[in-house]
């Protein structure tokens, strides 16, 4: 009887997943760093978490841009080229880093790389980024640490065409159920805290459907202590040494 009790609680604490820590545009509420920065990248490294955020956009003529905003300084660069905004420099003094930048500093470091595709004005433009930056984390051999998320439907769909089935993809927009999402085999749903708490049902079905559930942008303590509890498997932080704390001390 013992027996089964200990092999009971070793199947319990193999099959029960940590809850993982990623830093939102980087680490970059920090000294020296900036959001999509170099250094926001090395910064959630040193602190061991988990993953890292990023946001890509592709320039006119075909070069992806780490940025948040569809512009930069003024300059929109889905419609610009890249020769506009090469020189243009980060709050930080860093330049405007490409993926290609981004990717390859990644590779120096362990902490995954959570590459978010902007949905683009062209879905032409934005499916040429999608196999774009596919290609280039292919040729860079980073394919095992990246892993891509996107508001975009269609990018989506497009996403899937262009990685093996076990390269994780998860949906940002809030606007579909994970039953809903089932038939495109993805990894799971990526949503914000309001959404989440809205439709809290929604854990335990992408759960039930063997999908995983991404939280953004998890700041305060309150709804850090709402994904502790609701048992999300990635929380998505612009603080994520405070992040790191509560769930070191058991959520507290
Ligand atoms: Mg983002």
């Amino acid at each position: 009887m013992r027996r089964f009790f200990l092999m009971a609680i070793a199947a319990v604490a193999f099959t029960a997943s940590a809850q993982e820590v990623i830093c939102h545009r980087g680490y970059w509420d920090a000294e020296g760093s900036a959001q999509n920065s170099i250094r926001s990248l090395v910064k959630a490294d040193s602190i061991g978490a988990w993953g890292s955020e990023f946001d890509v956009w592709m320039t006119a003529d075909g070069v992806l841009v780490v940025n948040h905003d569809e512009s930069f300084g003024g300059v929109v660069i889905e419609t610009s080229k890249w020769k506009d905004l090469k020189n243009m420099r980060l709050a930080n003094g860093e330049k405007l880093p490409t993926l290609k930048d981004m990717l390859k500093c990644g590779k120096k470091l362990t902490t995954r790389l959570i590459l978010e595709l902007k949905p683009h004005e062209n879905k032409i433009h934005e499916a040429e980024a999608a196999r774009k930056a596919v290609k280039m984390v292919r040729e860079l051999k980073l394919t095992d640490r990246v892993e891509y998320i996107t508001f975009s439907y269609q990018a989506v769909k497009v996403l899937k065409t262009l990685v093996a089935p076990d390269v994780p993809i998860y949906y940002l927009n809030g606007d579909m159920s994970p039953k809903q999402l089932a038939p495109l085999h993805i990894a799971g749903i990526d949503y914000s805290i309001g959404t989440m708490r809205n439709n809290p049902e929604w854990i335990d079905e992408a759960h039930s459907l063997g999908m995983k559930v991404n939280v953004w942008t998890v700041n305060s303590e309150r709804d850090m202590d709402w994904c502790i509890n609701y048992g999300v498997d990635f929380i998505t932080t612009n603080a994520p040494e405070l992040l790191q704390r509560k769930l070191k001390n058991g959520g507290k």
